[in-house]
């Protein structure tokens, strides 16, 4: 890979072993999600975070890079569940 490389093209270099069933990182129920949780939409690196049809923010966990962005920005909302993976599972990183 060239040094000028694409995030994109990085990103793909690394491997994640999915904890089926087990999410790392949860969103509380919400009708009406804050601005924190709202920004992560745009925020997160690898675009974990999306809006439903019916205006909630919902995760898919699975290409997580364990950044922790999620879990700063919305500390004072309290409407993320974060955790770190279960040993063994997670983001595999390929180039450290
Ligand atoms: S920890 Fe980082 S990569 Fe993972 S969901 Fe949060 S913002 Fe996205």
């Amino acid at each position: 890979m060239s040094a000028t490389a694409r995030v994109e093209e990085r990103l793909f270099q690394n491997r994640y072993l999915v904890d089926s069933g087990r999410p790392h990182i949860k969103i509380k129920p919400h009708d009406v999600p804050s601005r924190a949780l709202l920004a992560m939409t745009r925020l997160c690196p690898v675009g974990c975070y999306s809006l439903s049809d019916s205006g909630q923010v919902e995760i898919s966990a699975d290409g997580c890079v364990e950044c922790g962005t999620c879990r700063i920005v919305t500390q004072s909302t309290g409407e993320l569940e974060w955790n770190y993976p279960r040993g063994g599972f997670g983001v595999l990183y390929k180039f450290g």
